[in-house]
């Protein structure tokens, strides 16, 4: 093969890798939850759910030990179907598994239950946004505001973002400027799941959000993650329930689908205060001015330590697979 030839064949070669990296998957079929074990030369991964997109069938795979997600070609793996079950007993001592049971652990209360906490000893805060349904534009002042403060210090820097169904489809605009930071390099954004219709009633919490009678959860939980694959975006392995409303039956079925609920134990619009470790939960959506204004609020006061480096922001895989 010559030269020019083999310099083709790399392009087409690198072409499609970055395809696959940053795929819409525009005509997703068959999306199913199917647990099996992925293996490919040292890697053992598993696969919670399998799809075809353009008759090609690709697999959502989670690494048990680091929590990171990744789509990729189920042709790549050999693989061994079994059911959740199996995963939790065969990858009890990684830190997926026992993230699920810490999480299942906490699942009596009716607000909060899941993982709200992380790495208590380290200095600083794992931040999650909620992107509920809005009318109101997305509050790009949150993601600017850290883009600001920690371009010396971390970059990407890390944040969660849980998005609703209904948020995506009536804010293309706003996700398409959130990936674009993805993209460049500026922020590496955990995309966690937070129910399609995210509907909320005037009923107690008891028969409200995800509680509400006639909720189906296959649409819930699937169709909003179809709806991140069609907008290109990784689902990854939390769970945030609308409202961190929750029962101990409901924090079951959402694990099944093996996904870790994430609560958060600094609510900054409730007043809660963060402390270290802690997993900080404002609103993005336009309908929490005063928790936005409060975190403005919380990075000016920690911007000495910013600049020391005494005050960070985790990665909520990284701090979960430190954790457990
Ligand atoms: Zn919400």
């Amino acid at each position: 093969m010559n030269l020019s030839k083999l310099m083709s064949l790399f392009l087409l070669m690198l072409i499609s890798t970055l395809k696959l990296s940053a795929q819409n998957f525009l005509a997703i079929k068959r999306y199913k939850v199917n647990f099996s074990i992925a293996t490919k030369a040292n890697e053992q991964l598993i696969a919670m759910r399998s799809f075809t997109n353009n008759n090609t069938k690709y697999l959502l795979l989670i690494d048990p030990k680091t929590l990171d997600t990744k789509v990729d070609l189920a042709d790549n793996y050999s693989l061994k179907s079994v059911d959740y079950f199996n995963v939790l007993a065969l990858f009890k001592n990684t830190a997926y598994v026992r993230a699920l049971d810490a999480a299942a652990a906490k699942d009596l209360q009716l607000q909060n239950a899941g993982i709200d906490h992380s790495i208590p000893n380290e200095k600083g805060i794992t931040l999650t946004i909620d992107l509920c349904p809005s009318h109101k534009p997305l509050d790009r002042i949150i993601f600017q505001s850290v883009l600001d403060e920690f371009k010396k210090i971390e970059k990407p820097a890390p944040l969660a973002i849980s998005v609703s169904g209904k948020w995506m489809i009536k804010h293309q605009e706003d996700l398409n400027w959130l990936k674009s930071f993805a993209d460049k390099k500026e922020l590496n954004i955990t995309w966690v799941n937070h129910s399609y219709n995210h509907e909320v009633n005037s009923l107690p919490l008891a028969e409200n959000f995800l509680l509400a009678p006639g909720t189906n959860l296959d649409i819930e939980v699937l169709e909003n993650e179809k709806l991140m694959l069609k907008n290109g975006l990784i689902p990854s392995a939390f769970f945030r329930f609308p409202g961190l409303v929750s029962d101990k039956a409901i924090v079951q079925k959402i694990e099944a689908y093996g996904l870790i609920p994430i609560g958060s134990d600094a609510w900054l619009a409730k007043g809660q205060q963060p402390n270290a470790g802690s997993i900080v939960l404002i609103h993005g959506n336009g309908n929490e001015e005063t928790g936005v204004k409060d975190f403005i609020q919380l990075l000016k006061t920690k911007q000495n330590d910013v600049t020391d480096k005494q005050w960070l922001l985790f990665d909520l895989r990284q701090g979960l697979e430190k954790e457990f």
